[in-house]
């Protein structure tokens, strides 16, 4: 007989976009719901590239969230070319957990991201000495690289050598969208982890593309073949400590998504955690989830287990067609109009 409910420890969220301003009211709310804190990322329009832009931003985080909510959002510092080791020692005594590298160019706002990785290397050595974590989007963005290749590429080119170099650094290789990568993390010391995200173990390239473009499961890193999502469902069957929950849940208003030119991300903080249940019952694998929603990250970021618990039902829901901001925008969450088999119980 298949299991009615599950409760497990209520899980983190290790990499989500909150975006600012007005669209804080809708995000906050949706991750508060079933995340006690959440890795929150730091690509703002302008980026958040020190402890005071951090510190304002999570004020303003911390305004948007319900009544009696007790949610705690950990900041991150975008890292740029020019980024010291000050800035991370300043980062660190402000309470900043984490920074962030993008190579520039690579998603939504990134514009002021890294350009030569190797100039970084003094900054990625102070991150180790205090004890932070790096987050990479890992993949290059040199326009002669084909978009499919562009995760296995950056590892290359870029992960071995820093590896190498920096054995002591923990970092986390974000959002990973390969076997490549997968194998590149389990070959590597316990430093070195990973975040999933539901799209990227629910869905291929052909979700997005096959019978008609599908703004809404476009994302980058971009899907890949099945090949590569069975190899990351298989990555989380196995309860390696290595991976842990991380949605890259990341908002855009619907006419930005349907657009001759749309933006990349999936809004999926109202279903992320149910739909990473259904995962790993189609696995067989729900004995492995509460490690990987609940205690891989905070392992890997030498934090504390959260005390409170969250429990679903086995119960068929509806996910909104659309959600209307604040301002009176729209966004269409990940899966608009499909049906779930887990609800959280209130
Ligand atoms: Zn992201």
């Amino acid at each position: 007989m298949s299991a009615k409910t599950i409760t497990i420890i209520k899980p983190d969220d290790w990499h989500l976009h909150f975006r600012d301003n007005g669209m804080l009211l809708e995000t906050v709310p949706a991750t508060a719901r079933c995340f006690s804190r959440a890795i929150v990322m730091p690509n703002l329009v302008p980026p958040v590239v020190n402890a005071e832009m951090a510190l304002s931003y999570r004020e303003r985080i911390l305004s948007a969230r319900p009544n009696g909510s007790t949610f705690e959002p950990l900041m991150t510092l975008y890292l740029t070319d020019k980024t010291t080791p000050a800035d991370i020692r300043a980062a660190k005594k402000a309470g900043i957990v984490a920074v962030k590298l993008y190579p520039a160019g690579a998603t939504t706002n990134s514009d002021a991201g890294v350009n030569a990785l190797d100039t970084l290397y003094p900054v990625f050595e102070e991150i180790a000495t205090q004890n932070m974590r790096l987050l990479i989007h890992g993949e290059v963005t040199s326009k002669d690289i084909d978009i499919f290749d562009r995760e296995k590429v950056f590892i290359d080119r870029y992960l071995c050598h820093l590896t190498r170099q920096i054995p002591e650094l923990k970092f986390v290789f974000e959002h990973i969208t390969t076997s490549d990568a997968v194998d590149f993390v389990l070959e590597s010391s316990a430093n070195v982890a990973a975040t999933i995200t539901p799209q990227h173990l629910l869905m291929n390239r052909n979700d997005m593309l096959d019978g008609g473009i599908r703004p809404h499961n476009y994302c980058l890193p971009v899907l890949k073949r099945s090949s590569h999502q069975l190899a990351l469902r298989k990555a989380v069957q196995s309860g390696s400590k290595k991976f842990f929950l991380g949605s890259d849940s990341a908002p855009h208003e619907k006419n930005k998504k349907e657009s001759s030119c749309g933006c990349a991300g999936c809004y999926s903080a109202w279903s992320a955690l149910e739909l990473y249940v259904q995962v790993f019952e189609e696995l067989g694998a729900l004995d492995k989830l509460e490690n990987f929603t609940s205690r891989n990250g905070p392992d890997f970021y030498g934090l504390p287990y959260n005390k409170e618990q969250v429990t679903l039902v086995r119960k068929e829901w509806q996910v909104p067609e659309s959600i209307v901001l604040p301002d009176g925008e729209r966004i269409v969450p990940f899966y608009a109009g499909q049906t779930l088999q887990w609800q959280i119980a209130n």
